[in-house]
């Protein structure tokens, strides 16, 4: 590759100045860096990083970012390592620095409703000390030992975007480490900023590219009441998307609008060996609504169940129970689990308008049906996040036919009004594709902010976009 040639060697020298910097323990050069050499994404193969560096402050990350910068080493800042771009994945070798040991939740502010928090702070541990303050963090990306590190850097998603928007919507303001080693404050404990650039919101979704995210300012509300959620099958795809805006007319905001088909739904029963009610039709909504009172949510959960009936639902399940509800959560989590077990080539993750999705898995299985590879859909169908897999099935799909049919998936949804993806970033795996949804002028502006921030182009190279 001609981009590694002309990035540095990590020697032993330079592995004694890391040391320095954070300690032996904290210094990775052996066999455990096979951890670090992968992230979820599909068919990726793992690269091993020549060192794997875990600082515990913001100081230490510092001069690991100058030091690598004088020497021409590129760096691969890292999470959980739950990305499905291969975004942690460290392309050209050189350092991984992992963000794990900087996960202390610095201060949760009652006063301001706002948590301060190291970028390493697992999401499951950020809910959980949250809950016990009496306060909220919506967002809901469905793997809860990413980081918030990593959901800021990705701008992560998940399952109730409908209500709440995604991580970018819940951070006030961060503390960066810019490639030269500079330490770079933005935004703050405040809701309004009107002061110069809005660094927070460009640093947000940079997959790691342009600054090391060391610190994350989080805006927190009061818990919702009760929360119920309405399973509803229908006899097709198409009828069960087109309730989606017969529901948000009715001036009624769920959490989340999940939709799903019954391939998906058998995988998963296989999967888990669990099973879901109402299972045999063709396809599903799972809404999820939040409500102050047990008798508003009841309401609420009503209403939707008689929209979804008058537009071709066949049945509307309501669990009750906290069990079954959690049943049909964690389900829903298991569905990338569940068809990644059963054979995938890749996993889309296209955004379009919320009408516009019946249209866009119609065609898009319509392309895959004429090269002969069944494609499974399911997502986000509250804000427009199509997750569509073509399917293996253990053949061995050749690489080119996959790229061609992922090109024209990916027309599609830009022709829509979409683009190519809603919360999953284009890390290392679709950065190929990012010009069928942006034009050179745009292209051009983003290489010239990675030039302003990264002059050497050591941090996460070959990610989002290439600068040769
Ligand atoms: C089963 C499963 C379900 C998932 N469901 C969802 C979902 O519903 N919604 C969703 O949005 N995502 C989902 N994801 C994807 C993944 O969890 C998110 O992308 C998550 O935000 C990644 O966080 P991480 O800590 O694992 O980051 P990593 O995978 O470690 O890194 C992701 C990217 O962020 C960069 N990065 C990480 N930390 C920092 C930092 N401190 N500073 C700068 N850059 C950094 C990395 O370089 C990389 O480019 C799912 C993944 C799995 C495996």
């Amino acid at each position: 590759m001609e981009a590694q040639r002309r990035y540095g060697k990590v020697t032993d020298d330079l592995i004694a100045l890391l040391i320095e910097i954070v300690g032996g323990g904290n210094v990775l050069t052996g066999e455990e860096r096979q951890d670090y050499s992968r992230d979820e994404a599909p068919k990726l193969k793992p690269v091993l990083p020549e060192v794997v560096v875990k600082p515990e402050d913001t100081g230490s990350v510092a001069r690991i970012m100058k030091l690598a910068n004088e020497k021409n080493i590129p760096v691969t800042p890292r999470g959980g390592g739950t990305g499905l771009a291969g975004g942690a994945v460290p392309i050209y070798g050189g350092i991984v620095l992992s963000l794990e040991k900087m996960n202390r939740i610095l201060e949760i502010d009652k006063d301001n409703f706002v948590a301060t928090v190291e970028p390493g702070v697992v999401l499951a541990d950020f809910f959980q000390a949250v809950e016990e303050q009496g306060l909220y963090y919506p967002i809901y990306p469905g793997e809860t030992s990413a980081t918030i590190g990593g959901n800021a850097a990705t701008n992560a998603g998940g399952m109730r975007a409908v209500k709440y928007g995604v991580t970018r919507h819940f951070v006030l303001g961060l503390e960066a480490v810019l490639p030269t080693g500079d330490i770079v404050p933005a935004g703050g404990k405040f809701v309004k900023c009107s002061t110069g650039y809005e660094l927070t919101q460009l640093l947000i979704g940079s997959e790691g590219t342009l600054a090391v995210i060391t610190k994350i300012i989080l805006r927190l509300i009061p818990p919702p009441g009760k929360r119920e959620i309405i399973f509803v099958p229908f006899n097709s795809l198409h009828d069960a998307i087109k309730s989606v805006p017969a529901i948000l007319k009715q001036r009624i905001l769920p959490v989340g609008i999940e939709f799903m088909e019954r391939d998906v739904i058998d995988m998963v029963e296989q999967h888990t060996g669990k099973e879901i009610p109402l299972h045999d039709y063709d396809a599903f909504l799972m809404i999820i609504v939040e409500a102050d009172s047990e008798d508003e949510v009841h309401h609420i959960a009503g209403q939707i169940g008689e929209i979804c009936l008058s537009h071709g639902a066949v049945d509307v399940f309501i669990p009750g129970s906290e069990r079954a509800k959690r049943n049909l959560l964690e389900a829903r989590e298991q569905f990338y689990n569940a068809v990644r077990y059963f054979g995938i080539t890749d996993l889309v993750d296209v955004v379009v308008p919320r009408s516009r999705i019946a249209e866009f898995v119609e065609k898009t299985k319509g392309i895959a049906a004429e090269y002969g590879i069944p494609l499974i859909a399911y997502g986000h169908a509250g804000d427009g996040n199509v997750h569509l897999h073509p399917m293996s099935r253990g053949r061995d799909e050749s690489e080119a036919r996959v790229k061609e049919l992922l090109e024209k998936i990916y027309e599609v949804g830009v022709s829509l009004g979409g683009t190519i993806s809603g919360e999953h970033g284009l890390g290392f795996t679709k950065k190929g594709y990012l010009h069928l949804a942006a034009d050179k002028s745009k292209i051009d502006l983003m290489k010239r902010i990675k030039r302003a921030f990264d002059p050497n182009n050591i941090l996460n190279p070959g990610k989002v976009l290439d600068l040769e």
